[in-house]
């Protein structure tokens, strides 16, 4: 009999309503923790389904063939993949969810309005009772760039664009997208940003773009340009932008990641007027929905043995 191992670095008590709700799609499969399996056991395990976990958990599984991850961000197991911790013939599979790309796209929406109708200005205006009416822009006339056109680049294009923002995008590949410029390659980059008001980070983590907004990148936005990263704090040189916030190059920076979570209590970012700090929030998993996708993979796969698209472990994501 084929086992599944649940693996997560949660809370026991969320791994346990994690176990409830997968096992209620897939009453017919046994999930198990790491250690309700024996070591004879373990050579049942196929599929593992991982919430954060801890890679090296995944070595005691000779005969694993997938990996169903219950996050969308999976650059941790996929430098364990490099690394060969976990086998490389183990095909990695990450959490798409319609449900968490539409709760992306709101809080795009929210943080663009935010930044749009100068609310951090109102917010320091109000703090020194300064009656002071700012100009305002409207949507068809805001150049919103969103890195990557993914899962939650794409939702997040879509709602903008609905709403007339002057949508452009940033891919790895080439896409012919309606009434949205897309660019590719390092030169395409640069051209994106010298025409962008709002610069929006929805890269995945990855070799190649670790760091990749530095000073030199971010410089070619336009004087006053804002940005909102909601994807990986790792994408950002934090120093170079700290640079570029001082001199007002750029205006105004929302992030809702950092390299290192949680922001510690005494870092100079919390007290910085021109970043708003948000704790990693602006796309929760929404269990239910995520265990639902989880569980659907697994009947498709045990039906007809066909695993979801998989990570490209060269390119990182
Ligand atoms: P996808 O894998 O679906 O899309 C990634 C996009 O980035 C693709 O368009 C891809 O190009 C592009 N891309 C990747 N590498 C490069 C590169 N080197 N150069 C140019 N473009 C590149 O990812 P998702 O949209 O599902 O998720 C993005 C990230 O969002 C996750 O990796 C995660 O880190 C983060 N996230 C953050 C959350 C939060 O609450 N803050 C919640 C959930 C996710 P192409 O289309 O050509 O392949």
């Amino acid at each position: 009999m084929k086992i599944i191992v649940f693996i997560s670095g949660s809370a026991s008590d969320i791994q346990s309503q994690w176990i409830t709700l997968i096992n209620k799609q897939l009453v017919n499969e046994t999930i198990l923790l790491p250690q309700q399996i024996n070591a004879s056991q373990a050579e049942n395990v196929d599929i593992a389904i991982v919430a954060n976990p801890d890679p090296k958990e995944l070595t005691r599984f000779p005969n694993l063939i997938w990996i169903q991850s219950l996050w969308v961000g999976v650059e941790n197991l996929v430098d364990e993949m490099i690394g060969e911790t976990v086998g490389k013939s183990v095909k990695l599979v990450k959490l798409v969810d319609p449900q968490l790309a539409k709760t992306m796209a709101e809080s795009v929406l929210a943080w663009t309005l935010y930044l749009q109708r100068n609310m951090p200005e109102y917010a320091q205006q109000q703090a020194i009772s300064q009656w002071k009416q700012l100009p305002s822009i409207m949507s068809e006339d805001l150049r919103v760039s969103v890195l990557g056109a993914g899962s939650l680049g794409m939702a997040v294009l879509d709602t903008l664009k609905k709403l007339d923002y002057n949508v452009s995008c940033w891919s790895r590949t080439p896409k012919q997208l309606n009434g949205i410029k897309n660019y590719t390659g390092f030169d395409g980059l640069q051209e994106m940003l010298s025409k962008t008001d709002i610069l929006i980070n929805l890269l995945p983590l990855t070799q190649y773009t670790y760091h990749l907004l530095n000073k030199e990148l971010l410089s070619q936005l336009p004087t006053g340009a804002k940005l909102i990263n909601f994807s990986r704090g790792a994408i950002i040189n934090t120093p170079e932008l700290l640079k570029l916030l001082e001199s007002k190059h750029i205006s105004h920076a929302v992030l809702d990641v950092f390299e290192h979570e949680p922001l510690a209590t005494n870092d100079p970012i919390w007290g910085n007027p021109n970043i708003t700090v948000l704790p990693h929030i602006s796309a929760p998993t929404n269990m239910l929905s995520a265990a639902k996708i989880a569980a659907k993979n697994i009947s498709t796969y045990r039906e007809n043995n066909v695993i979801p698209n998989t990570i490209d472990v060269k390119q990182g994501y």
